[in-house]
């Protein structure tokens, strides 16, 4: 990615993180003059671009890959002026007014700021897992469940997440297998009914996934498990693994200068995208835990811009 020019000491909007809701929030905004800063974090692009193919994104009828979609939408928003910041966010100061952000490329301060850092799916941590991602393992059903089509694969997790996945998943694959570590769900009862009651569904409790086996040519063939209960270890076949264990938003750097909820999401108010902190925004996965999509991201970071541009408006009386 190429870098900006010069990065200014001030700008009137600054906006973190270049996934979908970044990256619309940068287009609306410039389109409204406000010339935007963005800076885009750690990983261009976002979640999107740890993706293959995206299929659902209205507009492009035969699919387009992750990074392709997010390097059209950043043409799109440098197209209109934003000015793009290659850089990781070491800090975030939102006592007063401008606010300050301290990159690792030098400090900008803003008149208003739209949060859209994101949020982190959580892995397992264990051997052959980021091997084997996009070679049949996966943290998102909706992105990748149509490459596996009638085959046999698992769904690790027990809550909300894991049953919706498993339960989507259930229209291309041919058996599911939700493995939960201990022997009771967590999530909803009209989720668990609706897992339970699927034929293709299987559960596999009180196990613990220990290694994910396969090869990038072959996929994934197998998990090495554990039996949570008795400690037996054995290996469970199966040609793809969905992980469904939760997402982490990525807001440590604003702990304890607005509000988050009790999982870490920043609260929004009610039809907008304002924060606890006037002048603060938040688009995207960073305040969403429920939807997580593409779409709802860009259309969040839309609403973000409209409401930044209106409170800045605002401000100037
Ligand atoms: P949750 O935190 O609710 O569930 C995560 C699951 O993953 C838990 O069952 C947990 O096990 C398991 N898990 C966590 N870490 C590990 C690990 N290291 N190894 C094995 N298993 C692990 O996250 P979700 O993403 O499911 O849901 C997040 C929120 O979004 C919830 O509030 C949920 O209700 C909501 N949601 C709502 C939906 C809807 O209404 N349609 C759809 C999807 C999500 P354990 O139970 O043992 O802790």
């Amino acid at each position: 990615m190429s870098t900006s020019e010069h990065q200014p000491a001030h700008a009137s909007l600054v906006i973190v993180g270049s996934g979908p809701a970044g990256l619309t929030a940068a287009i609306y905004a410039a389109r409204a003059m406000l010339q935007p800063v963005l800076i885009t974090g750690y990983e261009p692009g976002g979640q999107l671009t740890t993706t293959t193919e995206v299929e659902n994104f209205p507009g492009f009828a035969e699919g387009i890959i992750g990074t392709e979609l997010m390097i059209r939408m950043r043409a799109q928003a440098e197209r209109f002026g934003t000015r793009f910041i290659e850089a990781a966010v070491q800090s975030i100061d939102l006592r007063g007014q401008p606010k300050r952000v301290a990159t690792d490329e030098g400090e900008i301060t803003a008149g208003a700021l739209i949060i859209a850092s994101g949020a982190t799916a959580r892995y397992l941590g264990i051997p052959g897992e980021q091997e084997l991602k996009g070679f049949g393992v996966s943290a998102c059903a909706t992105c990748d469940g149509f490459f596996f089509t009638d085959k046999e694969i698992a769904v690790v997790g027990g809550g909300d997440s894991a049953l919706e996945e498993a339960v989507f998943l259930t229209r291309f694959a041919r058996k599911v297998t939700i493995i939960h570590r201990r022997d009771a769900l967590r999530g909803s009862k009209i989720m668990q009914a609706r897992a339970r009651g699927n034929p293709k569904i299987r559960f596999l409790w009180s196990t613990v996934v220990e290694e994910v086996l396969g090869d990038r040519r072959g996929g994934v063939s197998g998990l090495k498990v554990r039996n949570a209960a008795t400690g037996e270890t054995g290996v469970f076949p199966t040609e793809g693994l969905f992980l469904a264990v939760g997402h982490t938003p990525n807001t440590t750097l604003l702990q304890g200068q607005l509000e988050l909820d009790p999982k870490g999401y920043i609260v929004t108010a009610a039809k907008s995208t304002r924060t606890s902190v006037p002048g603060v925004f938040a688009a995207g996965d960073v305040q969403d835990a429920r939807y997580r999509q593409a779409i709802t991201a860009a259309g969040s970071g839309c609403m973000a811009a409209l409401d930044a541009q209106h409170w800045l408006e605002e401000q100037q009386g």
